[in-house]
């Protein structure tokens, strides 16, 4: 006779029970365990929508993991990368040093929401999403391994979470403060609802459509097992929801939603955008970030967040509208210009033909971004490389730890939202950024970002700056086409 997993699932994975040796609060203390003060009883209703058996999750994931590594296997990586365009060059080096570390660190995150959660079955899918994690970041760190022989780009993979490099400073402020700091409810309302079903489709679905247009089957074959296994385990945040509005704590639960989604949002934007519309070769790009935003987080995301009774974020029509057609343009323009600061080799995307590919997809970009760039390529046609690398440090968001930008040109629109506390003069970027330091100051207040640190002697000038970062010259970022792609402007001159 056979047992189906049905007729014994919900009997086994009922694992709460009355501790003899402590008690409850011992055992599952408040500041780390629920601080909303949901009763057991509905702690017990959660329903996890993927009911998956150790036996059955072990047997998927071999399979998942003997596909990734045997196209790998199939093709010579190293031959493939030694020929990939500058700009396919620039995703994988940026993508494995951004990229793993993040993985990594939501190693923790699950562990501390499997041991904290109070739900049974809030703790069967954490469990699982711990050991997807060890996954992510062991086949991301491998990949990359096999182009450190080509490119020391790739051991940032390793080697970036533990430098203060602005990039990662600005990815730690982030990610600390959504999946490290928080008790198990809050840290899973943030990195399973907000980060995970919000935005991970970008990164994993979108590139992985990319790469799999660009011919480079292996990263896209991998993508893909990463993103079926944040599929699943990004779903603890439904039925997590669902209790926290049931059980009065809406309100709260909107207000997580509406700090993590526009925290990961600006990382997304700046580092998956300037992939998709400017690294991306012109070729083989299909879909701008404005279409995959559209497609994954306002259709998708909207629809799951108001199904569990939440409204859209405050913010959404006045800021979150516009800054998806603008805010990765301006970024862009930063990190190719200050790209001796980082560890990839970015390159600039605006080749006459890529141009009216950017304002066909962004109607006005020639007006407002392309007014900048219109500098920066006479600069280039010349051959005035003095003036194509900054001197100045620019200001930077308190919040997101990246350059305050706002429109360019015609629609010149920047400007330093501040706010003064205890005799310091904090900079944000957008009313947003600003919104969420007000809704908890003490957890921000004593953060000293990149500028700070600067402006403070925390940080030595001119070459200490590099050494302070951890980037020997050999490892700073130079244009990855060498300017050339200014060259169709000066034949025309
Ligand atoms: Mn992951
Ligand atoms: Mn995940």
């Amino acid at each position: 006779m056979e047992i189906k997993n049905a007729d014994w699932y919900d009997l086994l994975q009922d694992t709460n029970w009355t501790p003899k040796y402590v008690t409850e609060e011992e055992l599952f203390p408040p500041q780390l365990s629920d601080p909303y003060g949901i009763p057991v009883s509905e702690w017990e209703t959660f329903d996890e929508p993927y009911k998956v058996t150790y036996r059955d999750y072990v047997k998927t994931q071999r399979e998942k993991d003997v596909g990734a590594y045997s196209v790998k296997a199939a093709v010579s990586r190293v031959d493939f990368y030694k020929q990939a365009d500058p700009g396919w060059k620039a995703v994988l080096q940026m993508h494995f040093g951004a990229v793993p570390f993040l993985e990594f660190g939501s190693v923790s995150a699950f562990a501390r929401i499997t041991r904290f959660g109070r739900g049974p079955g809030m703790r069967n899918m954490a469990n699982f999403g711990t050991l997807d994690e060890i996954r992510h970041t062991q086949i991301q760190m491998y990949f990359a391994y096999e182009f450190l022989s080509v490119d020391r780009a790739f051991d940032w993979c390793q080697k970036g979470l533990n430098t203060d490099n602005w990039v990662i400073m600005s990815e730690r402020h982030c990610f600390d403060d959504i999946e490290h700091t928080r008790d198990a409810v809050t840290s899973a309302v943030m990195l399973n609802f907000a980060f995970e079903q919000g935005f991970t489709n970008l990164q994993f679905v979108a590139l992985s459509a990319d790469a799999k247009r660009y011919g480079d089957f292996s990263f896209a074959t991998m993508l893909q097992t990463v993103q079926s296994d944040e599929a699943r385990h990004s779903q603890i945040g439904e039925p997590l929801i669902e209790i926290l509005v049931r059980n009065g704590r809406k309100e709260e639960a909107q207000k997580l939603v509406d700090i993590s989604f526009w925290r990961v949002w600006k990382q997304f934007s700046a580092l998956s955008g300037i992939a998709f519309d400017y690294y991306t070769p012109l070729a083989h790009r299909e879909f701008s970030l404005k279409e995959f935003v559209q497609e994954f987080v306002t259709t998708q995301f909207l629809r799951n967040l108001k199904a569990l009774g939440l409204d859209k974020p405050w913010y959404w029509d006045e800021y979150f509208v516009p800054d998806v057609e603008t805010y990765h343009h301006a970024q862009q323009i930063g990190i190719y210009m200050y790209r001796d600061t980082e560890w990839w080799d970015p390159i600039a995307g605006v080749s006459p033909q890529e141009r009216e590919w950017l304002e066909k997809k962004y109607p006005g970009w020639n007006d407002t971004y392309g007014k900048v760039w219109d500098v920066i390529t006479e600069n280039a046609a010349k051959g005035r490389t003095e003036r194509l690398t900054p001197t100045i440090i620019p200001v930077m968001c308190g919040m997101t730890g990246f350059e305050l930008t706002g429109v360019a040109g015609s629609k010149w629109n920047v400007k330093d939202y501040t706010l003064d506390l205890d005799g310091r003069r904090y900079h944000f970027g957008s009313p947003v950024d600003k919104w969420i330091f007000e809704q908890d100051p003490a957890r921000y207040k004593n953060y000293y970002g990149f500028t700070d640190r600067l402006a403070n002697g925390m940080i030595p000038a001119d070459e200490g700056l590099f050494e302070y970062m951890g980037m020997s010259p050999e490892e700073r970022g130079t244009c990855g086409m060498g300017f050339k792609w200014a060259d169709p402007v000066k034949r025309a001159a």
